[in-house]
């Protein structure tokens, strides 16, 4: 339950213990490529939706990345979000109020509004 495309959970730390174990119940393959991790390789614990997209910490919305696939990943997400708000403001916003300077200087003061 995203209150709005700025909000989103808080990013939480996993321990060595939970990302081992995530490892092995994900049979130590990328998620996004599919690639069999080594234990030499280094990997990513991500969210499969990120937080930004309202994705949550919970078990099943994480996924182990490769160092390949990451930044590949993390635009996709960030080109999301950037989506989801432009969206939003284009919705909860008017076009006459996007239009014109705003906010206006009539409403920009704090007293003027209460
Ligand atoms: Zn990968």
């Amino acid at each position: 339950m995203t209150i709005s495309p700025w909000h989103h959970h808080p990013r939480i730390r996993l321990t060595p213990q939970k990302v081992a174990k995530l490892f092995l119940e994900r049979h130590g393959c990328c998620r996004e490529c599919g690639r069999k991790l080594g234990p030499s390789d280094d990997y990513i614990v991500e969210h499969i939706i990120a937080l930004e997209n309202g994705g949550t910490n919970d078990w099943d919305n994480l996924g182990i990345t490769c160092l390949w696939c990451k930044p590949k990943k993390d635009a996709e997400d960030h080109a999301t979000a950037a989506s989801t708000r432009s969206k939003a403001t284009k919705h909860f916003i008017s076009k006459s109020m996007r239009q014109s300077k705003w906010p206006s200087r009539k409403f920009s003061k704090r007293e003027t509004i209460e």
